[in-house]
């Protein structure tokens, strides 16, 4: 999925589990919620290789476990740390349910111990290999529709606190 989803994913997971509410956790929530996704902006820099396939590397229980678990300890002890770590295993639950239509089909949880491809895709996916097909009135609406599903809610829900805790003074300072 796109930013747009899991960036809602993060601001609900930081909502509910930072204590310290800053725009440096924030940041970290947002960065950890989209980081498996740095294949693509490696992709992006430095064209196709092995490091930058689609979904590989990054997508797999122990790329995110590692890096959430060592980012994690920037945090506090406790609530904090465990949301981050599953906010970072909710990238794959996410990208597993999108319709995957680049080939190779779904994502390998389990590498590099097995390389089986999940997938139960049935979101509709974004189109992003040709600028093209990105700028579209399709794509338009897969990233409403990930908004409505994942940011608008957290935004009802919550935004009136986020709001608040944004435009104090504490956020920024810290
Ligand atoms: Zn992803």
């Amino acid at each position: 999925m796109s930013p747009i989803a899991h960036g809602g994913v993060a601001l609900f997971a930081w909502q509910i589990s930072a204590t310290r509410k800053n725009w440096r956790t924030l940041a970290l929530f947002l960065f950890v919620g989209n980081l498996p996704d740095i294949d693509f902006a490696l992709n992006l820099i430095l064209g196709h290789n092995r490091l930058s396939l689609h979904q590989y590397f990054t997508h797999n229980l122990l790329f995110i476990l590692v890096t959430t678990s060592l980012l994690s300890l920037l945090l506090p002890a406790g609530r904090d740390r465990w949301g981050l770590i599953l906010l970072g295993l909710s990238h794959l639950v996410l990208d597993i349910i999108v319709i995957d239509p680049a080939r190779p089909i779904g994502i390998r949880p389990f590498f590099p111990f097995s390389s089986v491809l999940y997938n139960f895709g049935f979101f509709p996916y974004l189109e992003r290999w040709r600028l093209r097909t990105m700028i579209s009135w399709r794509n338009g609406g897969v990233l409403l529709l990930e908004a409505a599903v994942f940011l608008f809610p957290v935004m009802i829900i919550y935004g009136k606190r986020i709001l608040k805790t944004v435009r104090g003074r504490a956020f920024w300072t810290a």
